[in-house]
């Protein structure tokens, strides 16, 4: 019997983000959207060999559906997690900020590159930083579930570029929700996830 997967709290208040991310968007984004692949990775996973995986170990390894909804889960998690309505700084600073300048150059750099990456993925998907085993940084953009463990990297900070992200606050305008994004990241958090290896073990 697996221990089923559960929905990982929000950090902030559904609203909180507004106006960057509305409450609605967050209602459905987090409340329908991603309530959606959690089920259905419990139901899928019911007797396969992935029953009693950890969530990184199915969104890195699994195929098919349980790939897509595990990945979907993944990036998620990783997704909610990193944004809060009270940033303690605008940009990086310590090791992120340094791993940026030495990858990039500058943030200056690393943003453009990463809102040229979400802004021409076509279709949905997601952009990425990423971190290799040496703490070098890069940017991918990737269709749909995938996700960065499936490429041997470490997902450092995301952005969702599925319709349902964006569509009911911006509509049409990807590059505007994008520009917005970077108002409402947590750096603490994203350096976290650099400098802890492990840290996607919680999800
Ligand atoms: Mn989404």
């Amino acid at each position: 019997m697996s221990t089923d997967f559960v929905m990982q709290k929000l950090r902030y208040d559904e609203d909180a983000l507004a106006p960057v991310i509305s409450a609605e968007t967050i209602s459905f984004h987090y409340g329908k959207h991603l309530q959606t692949y959690v089920n259905n990775l419990n139901k899928l996973i019911e007797g396969t060999e992935f029953a009693e995986s950890s969530l990184v170990e199915i969104a890195a390894k699994a195929q098919g559906a349980i790939g897509n909804n595990a990945g979907q889960v993944l990036n998620h998690n990783l997704y909610f997690e990193q944004f809060t309505p009270h940033p303690k700084c605008s940009e990086p600073k310590g090791n992120l900020a340094e791993a940026i300048q030495k990858s990039f150059g500058s943030f200056a750099e690393m943003k453009q590159k990463m809102n040229a990456a979400a802004t021409s993925l076509f279709g949905s998907g997601w952009a990425w930083l990423c971190a290799d085993a040496e703490d070098k940084l890069s940017i991918m953009q990737m269709a749909n579930a995938d996700n960065p463990l499936r490429r041997g990297s470490r997902p450092i900070l995301t952005f969702d570029v599925w319709e349902h992200a964006y569509y009911l606050d911006y509509q049409n305008r990807r590059a505007d929700y994008l520009s917005a994004l970077w108002s409402i990241i947590d750096w603490d958090v994203v350096e976290g996830r650099l400098v802890c290896h492990n840290v996607f073990q919680d999800f």
